[in-house]
């Protein structure tokens, strides 16, 4: 055993790291097994992303489609929960399964230690048999680059810190970025300041009457395709955009039109491509996010497209790390409320399996 570990280390069969949905879900199936777990997670308070989502922020999934293993978010199948709510749920599940957590305890590095992995964070260190990585993407914003952009003097803002439209009233912002998120921000922003939408493609919107049950209906049919060996259906294209009422009522408004993107930013705002120079005050960029993976650096198990080869959730390179809720590339819809429960189940059981006969993970 390293010489330089602490008198104070900690020793578990399995670490989970991240303590937001993905990694609750886990714990939820863990503590069916029996294991000594322990969730390890950055903030001080339960919520996670959740938190820290615009104040207005409504879920594209109705509650019934929208809960955690084990303890259904209330509201039915036509209430569409907003962000608080969600971090309510949240934080009584957490309270309600009484869940081995720490916070706030942010994991630094993994390192291999013989038959056990050692995990550094700032407030100690554990041993564990296993590792689940759940530490989302929302801590890792990503802005595409545009020339110039370092030399633009007007605010710019990422979805991930954007709380409401009131900073942007009676200013010329672009909203960046064709999904949902870029979606609402734009329904929200047009209605005080004078917005224009700019989207890589035309976007495309859902039908009225499918929210995100269809998209998990289709993450469904996918999974068990994918589970019965049948070749797995490419997601019908019949939409990225669910019509919640803030985006139907844009459209009612008229705004919900995109433009392609400009060509670069001056210090005053962007040249478009057909040579016009427009002033701009502001741009909020909805562009997405990237897996926070940071703390598995030292395992040289993240690839150069910043994800990390799995088997199933299990990582080739390092069979005693997991990882959960990052998006269709750790399991279909992994990456909502619902979703997620079939990746955690899965995780907990093949933990559990090659755990059971004390056997070094191989
Ligand atoms: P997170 O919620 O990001 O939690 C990860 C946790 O890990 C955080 O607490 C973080 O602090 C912690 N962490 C990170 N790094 C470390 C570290 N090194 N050490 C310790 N802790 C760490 N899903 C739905 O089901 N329905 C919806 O309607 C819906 N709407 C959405 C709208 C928007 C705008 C967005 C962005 C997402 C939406 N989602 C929705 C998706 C879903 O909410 C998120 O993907 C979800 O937050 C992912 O949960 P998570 O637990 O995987 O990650």
């Amino acid at each position: 055993m390293r010489a330089d570990l602490p008198p104070d280390y900690r020793q578990v069969d399995v670490v989970v790291v991240g303590g937001g949905q993905s990694g609750l879900a886990v714990g939820y199936y863990l503590r069916r097994t029996g294991l000594s777990f322990v969730i390890l997670d950055a903030q001080a308070e339960p919520g996670a992303a959740w938190r820290h989502a615009w104040n207005s922020l409504r879920l594209f999934s109705p509650a019934q489609f929208s809960s955690l293993p084990g303890w259904p978010l209330e509201g039915g199948p036509d209430y569409y929960p907003m962000r608080d709510e969600v971090v309510e749920y949240l934080c009584r599940y957490e309270a309600r399964y009484e869940f081995p957590i720490e916070r706030p305890v942010h994991v630094e590095a993994i390192r291999r230690e013989g038959d056990l992995l050692v995990v550094e964070a700032d407030r100690g260190i554990w041993l564990a048999s296993a590792v689940v990585s759940a530490t989302g993407t929302w801590t890792r914003p990503y802005i595409s680059e545009y020339p110039g952009r370092g030399h633009f003097r007007g605010d710019q803002l990422h979805s991930a810190r954007y709380a409401s439209p009131d900073p942007f009233a009676g200013k010329r912002v672009l909203v960046v970025g064709g999904g949902n998120s870029g979606a609402q921000v734009l329904a929200e922003v047009s209605q005080t300041a004078t917005a224009t939408w700019v989207t890589l493609k035309e976007p495309t919107f859902l039908p009225d009457h499918m929210d995100g049950r269809y998209l998990f209906d289709q993450a469904t049919a996918r999974y068990r395709a994918q589970q019965e060996g049948r070749p797995v259906p490419e997601p019908a294209s019949l939409g990225d955009i669910v019509m919640v009422p803030p985006v139907r009522d844009a459209r009612e408004r008229g705004v919900l039109k995109s433009v392609r993107p400009f060509d670069r930013f001056t210090e005053e705002g962007v040249v478009w491509s057909d040579g016009r120079e427009e002033k701009i005050d502001a741009v909020i960029w909805c562009t997405g996010f990237k897996p926070a993976l940071e703390h598995l650096r030292p395992l040289r198990v993240v690839e150069p497209g910043g994800r990390v080869e799995l088997e199933g959730n299990r990582s080739i390179r390092e069979p005693r790390l997991w990882l959960v809720g990052y998006g269709d590339w750790t399991g279909f819809a992994s990456a909502t409320l619902i979703g997620v429960g079939r990746s955690a189940r899965s995780v907990a059981a093949e933990i559990e399996r090659r755990l059971a006969g004390n056997s070094a993970l191989t």
